[in-house]
């Protein structure tokens, strides 16, 4: 059963040094009690204290990170099975897999695509995330050969995948102090592949057909000291992948098998259908996603899923309110008027954009509500508008005093133009008219 804060603090050593990174030991402990910290965080947690706070504080699915530097990623750390009970956390890792079968040019081709290549969506920067190296060959110098092509191009986290436990430890050589993730232990090679992930500090794939094998497995790398683990349900069929990675899910948030609980990894190159395993993925608890290279559709598809699924749905995506440009707006330009919800934002600004008329953008603080429920709520109202007029000066900017509001808030228009003696103008309700409206309504 869960402990509360004050029976997680009687259990701490009140020391208040500091040394957890917080202030004292009773935020430490309102921390623990969220599952929003590690016991492990404290150095002076005698063994018994430590063994009944880590079974009962730490988060249902442990945190893994994966690589070093910039694009290193973290996962697991969940704590729900479905997203609209809280939120989910931490977005998949998705690697494109190479072979060492493969032309250096070819790695290296993939390697750098994942180097560089991004979109922006939503205020976001959406890629990849990293590079799976399989050894395909069978042969430890050609897997070591690609580990080194990879690395020779990019600082990204890596997948290297072999359960030969040698070809890993050549290919470590090359890149041991990156922390690439180890795929896999099984139940006949796990003593070598604790070793190689404890001389190198690497997290640690470990493999089984069943769910009691993962348990078995993950028991024996805590006896050689290895608890940075991913686990591989060894899916036979996408149905197979979705029974098992729900049901360790289930098991490890209601804490009922805790050995279940570390992120999920799932190999969609192995599934024969790949583009339904990306989204199963994505949507049904993996972690780690290897695919092979995707094209330009693809990629959407996946790193939008992926961002939409990994949102807060209790959190709408703000903008930052203020005065935005869309090209070189003179003084005589037109204002528009909306509210911070990221979606109308970016709605907004690409229709604006392709009208070509340089205007300016007044961005008010509805707290991410969309303009229909920020009327309704009573958020948008005449005195936001004209504070945030001044605040941004708007004044300065444009020798006209004509303010565009959005369709949806006519019934704001007369009390706008009374609190900040602009002519409120309404606009169309719907973003994709606002280029029409620009050219009949604001040049005539
Ligand atoms: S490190 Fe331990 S003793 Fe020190 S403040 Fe944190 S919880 Fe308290």
């Amino acid at each position: 059963m869960a402990l509360k804060a004050l029976d997680i603090y009687k259990l701490l050593p009140k020391k208040n040094c500091k040394e957890c990174g917080d202030p004292t030991c009773l935020t430490f402990a309102m921390k623990l009690a969220g599952g929003k910290a590690d016991v492990d965080l404290c150095p002076y947690l005698d063994d018994e204290a430590k063994a009944v706070l880590g079974a009962t504080t730490r988060p249902p699915i442990r945190r893994v990170k994966i690589g070093v530097g910039e694009r290193a990623f973290g996962v697991g750390e969940e704590f729900v099975l479905y997203r609209h009970e809280k939120t989910f956390y931490h977005p998949p890792g998705i690697l494109f897999k190479v072979s060492d079968t493969q032309s250096a040019d070819e790695i290296t081709q993939v390697t750098i695509r994942v180097r560089d290549e991004s979109f922006t969506r939503v205020g976001t920067k959406l890629q990849f995330n990293g590079i799976a190296i399989e050894n395909a060959s069978g042969s430890k110098e050609s897997f070591a050969r690609a580990v080194a092509t990879v690395e020779e191009s990019a600082d990204l986290p890596l997948v290297l995948i072999s359960e030969n436990p040698e070809a890993l430890a050549l290919a470590l050589v090359q890149v041991g102090t990156y922390r690439p993730l180890i795929h896999a232990a099984t139940q006949d090679n796990y003593k070598a592949m604790c070793a190689l992930a404890k001389k190198h500090g690497c997290p640690m794939v470990i493999k089984a057909d069943s769910l009691e094998g993962l348990v078995s497995l993950v028991k024996d790398c805590a006896a050689e000291g290895i608890q940075k683990l991913v686990i591989d349900v060894s899916p036979q069929t996408l149905g197979d992948f979705l029974v098992k990675s729900t049901a360790a899910r289930q098991l490890a948030i209601t804490r009922k098998v805790p050995e279940l609980g570390y992120p999920v990894f799932l190999d969609t190159t192995k599934t024969g259908m790949q583009d339904a395993a990306i989204a199963l993925g994505i949507v049904k608890y993996a972690s780690v996603i290897v695919t092979n290279p995707l094209s330009p559709a693809q990629t959407k598809a996946a790193l939008t899923l992926r961002q939409n699924i990994y949102t807060d749905p209790q959190k709408p995506i703000q903008m930052n309110p203020g005065l935005y440009r869309i090209g070189s707006p003179g003084k005589d330009a037109p204002v528009l008027m909306t509210v911070n919800f990221s979606l109308t934002f970016f709605t907004l600004e690409g229709y604006l954009e392709s009208t070509r008329i340089p205007c300016f953008m007044l961005i008010v603080d509805t707290e991410g509500l969309s303009v229909l429920t920020s009327v309704a709520a009573g958020k948008l109202n005449e005195t936001l508008v004209r504070d945030s007029l001044k605040k941004f000066g708007v004044e300065n900017e444009v020798t006209h005093r004509n303010l565009i509001i959005p369709g949806y808030a006519a019934p704001l228009s007369g009390r706008i133009e009374e609190a900040t003696g602009w002519k409120v103008m309404v606009g169309p309700r719907d973003a994709a008219e606002i280029g029409e409206y620009l050219y009949t309504e604001w040049k005539k």
